[in-house]
């Protein structure tokens, strides 16, 4: 799963919240930037540089949505939990040295992506439908076959990179990111002797699609850090897509060395 970039990469683009980093560490980032011999390019870019926390990481994705082919993502963790860093704030130089060695891990993600009202929608941590003022009612299809009618605050469908997430909150299991799949989780289900749900997180392989027939009106439709209203009833349909999202690591990476640091804290 894991390669080493060895491609020479010239051009950087820098993601960041302006409210979070002042105008003179961005000047200073930019200064070592160019000291290493790479350029500065927002439009086209080969790697871009991701700074602050994973909201930040989830917004440079979108952004560079069009160029996902030709872009590779790689982060320098700001005051965050920081779950897609690798390296910390201080570490600017070995990430901007590893880039220039081609000395990073590289990591692919598969996006996820829903049909919502003949439009398409792609997330990278997960979908999630919710009803914020009735009880949201839904039939749950898995390959065509019926599961469930759901009855709750709302169904959240992760990638295994968004599983440590939303899913996690809801009590979903934590999967190794380099396995392809999706979970479906639940928010608030009702159980009790005249409605019922599997009442537990479900995962399904890389090639199944869910399909969730919303019979409530007015949900919301939350995608990563975006969402959007749909008005009435819908089917939504949801599979794993051939996008792909190339996030660099350093070579010291290992996901079970990150769920210690980032969730358990204990050596
Ligand atoms: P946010 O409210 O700052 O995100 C909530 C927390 O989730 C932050 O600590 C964020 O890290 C962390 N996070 C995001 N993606 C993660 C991942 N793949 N693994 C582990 N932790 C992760 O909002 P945001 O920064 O715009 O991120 C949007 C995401 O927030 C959504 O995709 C959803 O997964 C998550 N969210 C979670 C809940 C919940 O757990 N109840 C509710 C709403 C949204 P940083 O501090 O580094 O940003
Ligand atoms: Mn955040």
């Amino acid at each position: 799963m894991f390669v080493t970039s060895k491609n020479l990469i010239m051009k950087i683009a820098l993601c960041y919240k302006t409210e979070k980093i002042s105008e003179g560490s961005i000047s200073n980032i930019k200064e070592k930037i160019f000291s290493y011999g790479f350029d500065l390019d927002d439009s086209h870019p080969d790697v871009v540089l991701f700074i602050g926390g994973d909201g930040t990481f989830l917004r440079a994705v979108h952004q560079y949505f069009n160029q996902l082919h030709l872009v590779k993502f790689i982060g320098l963790c700001k005051g965050h939990l920081g779950f897609f860093y690798s390296y910390e704030e201080k570490e600017l130089d070995s990430l901007l040295s590893d880039l220039k060695r081609g000395a990073c891990k590289s990591e692919s993600h598969q996006l996820l992506k829903a049909s919502v009202d003949n439009e398409e929608i792609y997330a990278l941590n997960e979908i999630r439908i919710e009803s914020p003022f009735h009880t949201l009612i839904s039939d749950v299809l898995i390959n065509d076959e019926f599961l469930e009618t759901f009855r709750g605050n709302g169904l959240v469908v992760s990638t295994s990179l968004g599983s440590s997430a939303y899913n996690k909150s809801l009590g979903g299991a934590v999967i190794y990111p380099h396995i392809p799949c999706m979970e479906l989780s639940e928010i608030a289900p009702i159980n009790n002797t005249v409605y019922t749900s599997l009442h537990s997180s479900l995962v399904v392989d890389k090639d199944s699609e869910i399909v969730l027939k919303t019979k409530t009106e007015n949900i919301l439709v939350g995608y990563d850090h975006l969402n959007k209203n749909i008005r009435l009833a819908s089917s939504i349909s949801l599979k794993l897509s051939d996008k792909l999202v190339v996030l660099l690591r350093n070579s010291d990476y290992s996901y079970t060395k990150l769920l210690n640091s980032k969730f358990v804290g204990n050596k």
